[in-house]
């Protein structure tokens, strides 16, 4: 592991300012919050900061705060906090569900919101220093290699998926992500956030160095909303998604007025899919309307040599979901 200064933010700007400083003295920094994707990476020689900006030491970052314009949620909130948060539980059920179904106890006792959502990808090249471009290199070795696990849609000219399960729920809640940079404070839709690779394939989202991720705002639920969120792994804990769907429902008694329906482990981005959610809309949903949302879900997939598998998957799973969210008691 290369050598590194660690930095104790107390505020924002501090943070905001040790990044800076550091480049402006021409060092590479690092923002950490719980460290658990970071650190590996470091370990691994795939990223080399010379500065560690920790955020962990910023007082207050960590609540769940209603309002009347909804709730805002401290970045610096521990996965494990959010998924077990009484108010996240009942009001926004399908992000709950995606901070608890993350990785492991010990992994959701120190990661934290932002660094779930600013996780870089696992694809196994990346994570193994090869010169592809997410590592600074032109090509894509998954392409023609080991890509079981990679994108279905949205992908090129990197295939990574995005690996954050609490993403995938924000983008099907229409969250607004609170970015601090350099020059203030500004709130991005989280369908805005996220970077597809043929937009820049070296990065994930639209975060400029020195810029951080503090929080993020959800609307208020409406009471007829109810909403869940349903993941496939390829064994029975402690990994990402093979496929997860975020699925958010209004009702008003059996017929769907607004349906909110997301992808995870299938693109470069949560994956949002319009056509599902049209057709959901004004409908009373039936196993026959759930089986053409699965149907749907699918227009449009690529699937690469050993991906495939996906595609049903991703196809059983919105149906699966969908049906048994519509109907619940
Ligand atoms: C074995 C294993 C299994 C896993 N399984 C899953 C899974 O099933 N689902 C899932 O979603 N994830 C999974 N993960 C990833 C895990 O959830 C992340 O490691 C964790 O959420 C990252 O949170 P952190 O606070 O520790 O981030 P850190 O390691 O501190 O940071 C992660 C990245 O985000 C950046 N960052 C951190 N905070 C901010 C901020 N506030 N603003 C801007 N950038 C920031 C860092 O610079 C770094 O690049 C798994 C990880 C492991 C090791
Ligand atoms: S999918 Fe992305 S991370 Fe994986 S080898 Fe290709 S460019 Fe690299």
């Amino acid at each position: 592991m290369k050598t590194f200064t660690n930095t104790n933010a107390q505020t924002l700007d501090q943070a905001v300012a040790l990044v800076q400083q550091a480049r402006t003295d021409g060092q590479t920094a690092s923002l950490v919050g719980g460290g658990s994707d970071l650190l590996a990476l470091v370990k691994d020689f795939i990223v080399k900061p010379d500065v560690l900006v920790n955020l962990k030491t910023i007082k207050g970052l960590d609540q769940v705060v209603p309002g009347a314009g909804g709730v805002d949620i401290g970045g610096l909130i521990t996965l494990d906090a959010l998924g077990s948060h009484p108010m996240i539980r009942s009001q926004y059920t399908v992000l709950a569900e995606a901070a608890e179904t993350v990785a492991t106890p010990q992994i959701r006792n120190v990661g934290t919101l932002a660094g779930n959502v600013c996780q870089r990808p696992w694809c196994w090249y990346f994570r193994n220093g090869f010169p592809c471009l997410k590592n600074g290199g032109s090509t894509c070795f998954s392409v023609g290699g080991e890509n079981q696990f990679h994108a279905i849609f949205g992908g090129g000219p990197s295939y990574i998926v995005h690996p954050s399960d609490t993403a995938t729920a924000l983008v099907a809640l229409d969250a607004k992500f609170r970015v601090v940079g350099p020059s203030g404070e500004r709130m991005v839709p989280a369908t805005d956030f996220f970077v597809l690779p043929r937009q820049d394939a070296a990065r994930e989202n639209i975060l400029a160095p020195g810029e951080v991720l503090s929080g993020v705002q959800l609307a208020p639920t409406p009471p007829v909303r109810r909403s869940t969120y349903n993941k496939v792994l390829d064994r029975e804990a402690w990994t990402h998604a093979v496929v997860s769907a975020a699925v958010v429902l209004d009702m008003d008694k059996e017929i769907c007025r607004r349906a909110s329906v997301v992808l995870g482990g299938v693109a470069p981005i949560p994956w949002r899919v319009p056509n599902v959610e049209r057709l959901l809309a004004g409908q009373r949903i039936t196993p026959d309307l759930a089986a053409k949302a699965g149907e749907a879900a699918v227009a449009g997939a690529q699937p690469l040599a050993k991906n495939a598998y996906k595609v049903p998957m991703t196809k059983a799973l919105v149906r699966r979901t969908v049906l048994a969210l519509a109907t619940r008691a």
